[in-house]
Formats: structure tokens, C-alpha cells, sequence
């Protein structure tokens, strides 16, 4: 089945077709010649999900899915959150906000945190939600050189090493993002969505 990835960024397209297998087909907003930034202005993950699907459906009409994620602390409050991207300032710069966390958790003990990933999918025009979780905590040095964002902070539970030091088929294996992904494909299998 063919699915339009609500994403500007061909790399995550690239990730999720290996994921999701041969019966999926995923086309992304470059292929169609959608250029234009889709905003994401809501103060949730789930809202934003909605909203970039929303405005790519509503323009093609066609089955497609966004995601959204955040990095949630319990000392903060699950800050940054739907801030991850932009913690530190409007240039998104992940060795900044990196920092910025680990200025605001210096002194705590409580160093447990989670990626959350929200999936919005919007099929044969239903709207369905799915969410992927991956547990850790924050360690207070930069280790690894691996993935992207908060990778070199963010131990996952049950390992000793961050995502930066993990192989990208590790982190798959893992990671919110795909665990939300898994979520998305066995709702499309179970319902016999493949061939729509
Ligand atoms: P997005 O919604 O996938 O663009 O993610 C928003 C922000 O969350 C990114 O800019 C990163 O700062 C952070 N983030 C999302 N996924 C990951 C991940 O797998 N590892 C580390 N940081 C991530």
C-alpha cells in the first residue's frame, strides 16, 4: 500500500520504509513537490501529529501519516517536550539544547526520562493515533557520536551505553520512534488496510 510521509526530511523516510517492509510503499513530501514548511503550532505532541497529517491529507486527499517527538524529563516537569527541537533557541541546535538540559539538571538526583514518539495516521479519511515509548535517563556527559539530538545524553533502560554509541539497527530496535511505527504497521496489517 502507498502512504505519504507528512515529513520534509527524506532520511526518516528512508528509516521507516526499511521498517515498515515490502508491502508498504512510502512516499514523502518531496516526491510530491510539497516544499512549503507544515505548521506544527500546537502545545502537545499528539496535536502537532494531527496537525501536519491533517494539512497533507487535506491537500492531497490521499492516505499519510506525521510524527511528532519529544524528549520528556520527570525533574522538569517532561520538559522540553514538544520544545525539544527548539530548547535552546529558534536555530535548533542540538549541542545547545543539550546543554541547556544539562545546566537545568544539574543538582538533581532524579535523572529518568523519555522519548515519546505520537503518530497520527489518517486512513480512507479515519483519524487513529500511535504512540511509542523508550525509557531511560539523562547521564551528565556527552558520549557517542551516533544518530541525532539528545542521542549522546540518553541512556536507555536496561543498557549502559547512549544511543549516539548504539548502531542505527540497535536504535531501531529500541527506539520510540520505531516502537510507535511497529504500533502503526500491525493496526494496518490486523485491519487489512495492506491493499486500500
Ligand atoms: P521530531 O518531531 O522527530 O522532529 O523531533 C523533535 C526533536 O526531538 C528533534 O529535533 C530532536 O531534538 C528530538 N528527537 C526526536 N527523536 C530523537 C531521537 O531519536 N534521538 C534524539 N533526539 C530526538
Amino acid at each position: 500500500m502507498e502512504l505519504i510521509f507528512a515529513t520534509q526530511n527524506p532520511n526518516k523516510a528512508i528509516e521507516i520504509n526499511a521498517k515498515l517492509g515490502a508491502a508498504f510503499s512510502i512516499v514523502d513530501l518531496k516526491k510530491l513537490n510539497i516544499t512549503e514548511e507544515i505548521p506544527e503550532t500546537s502545545d502537545t505532541l499528539e496535536g502537532n501529529a494531527l496537525q501536519k497529517a491533517r494539512y497533507v491529507y487535506k491537500k492531497t486527499k490521499r492516505n499519510c501519516f506525521a510524527d511528532d517527538t519529544g524528549l520528556e524529563v520527570e525533574a522538569l516537569n517532561g520538559e522540553p517536550g514538544v520544545l525539544s527541537a527548539r530548547y535552546a533557541g529558534l536555530q535548533k541546535n542540538a549541542n545547545n539544547n543539550m546543554d541547556l538540559l544539562l545546566k537545568n539538571l544539574e543538582g538533581k538526583t532524579n535523572r529518568n526520562a523519555q522519548f515519546r514518539t505520537v503518530i497520527a495516521l489518517i486512513i480512507d479519511g479515519q483519524e487513529h493515533l500511535f504512540e511509542g515509548i523508550a525509557k531511560g535517563e539523562i547521564i551528565k556527559h556527552k558520549q557517542g557520536k551516533e544518530g541525532f539530538g539528545y542521542d549522546p545524553i540518553f541512556v536507555p533502560e536496561g543498557y549502559t551505553t547512549t544511543f549516539a554509541e548504539m548502531s542505527l539497527e540497535q536504535k531501531n530496535t529500541l527506539s520510540h520512534r520505531a516502537k510507535a511505527f511497529d504500533k502503526m504497521k500491525a493496526y494496518l496489517i490486523n485491519e487489512n488496510k495492506l491493499h486500500t
